[in-house]
């Protein structure tokens, strides 16, 4: 038996608990934060439920972030640079954003 539309065969894996769902049921989750720039990219998926957990603050280049401190740092060090460096960012989105 052939299922179709082919795409409602597909099943994802939600990469936040680990459900396994039907893709047409799943958000795309895209680390690089811009699920609409498709790209060549493999999107990762999570379960609606999940996805409502995000935080929809910004996260421009936090990934990139994250590989940038993690060299071979101990988790503590990791810790206090990466709130420094949100930190910084923050206190520049606030700057910008704020009218007065
Ligand atoms: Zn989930």
């Amino acid at each position: 038996m052939v299922s179709w539309p082919p795409w409602r065969a597909d099943r994802v894996t939600c990469i936040a608990c680990g459900t396994s769902l039907p893709r047409a049921d799943a958000r795309e989750y895209d680390k690089h934060g811009d699920r609409w720039d498709r790209g060549e990219k493999e999107f990762e998926h999570l379960c609606k439920p999940c996805d409502r957990e995000l935080s929809r603050c910004p996260r421009d280049g936090v990934e990139d972030l994250l590989c940038e401190l993690g060299d071979g740092l101990d988790q503590a060090e990791f810790c206090a640079r990466y709130m420094a460096a949100v930190g910084d960012r923050r206190r520049e989105l606030e700057g910008h954003g704020r009218r007065e």
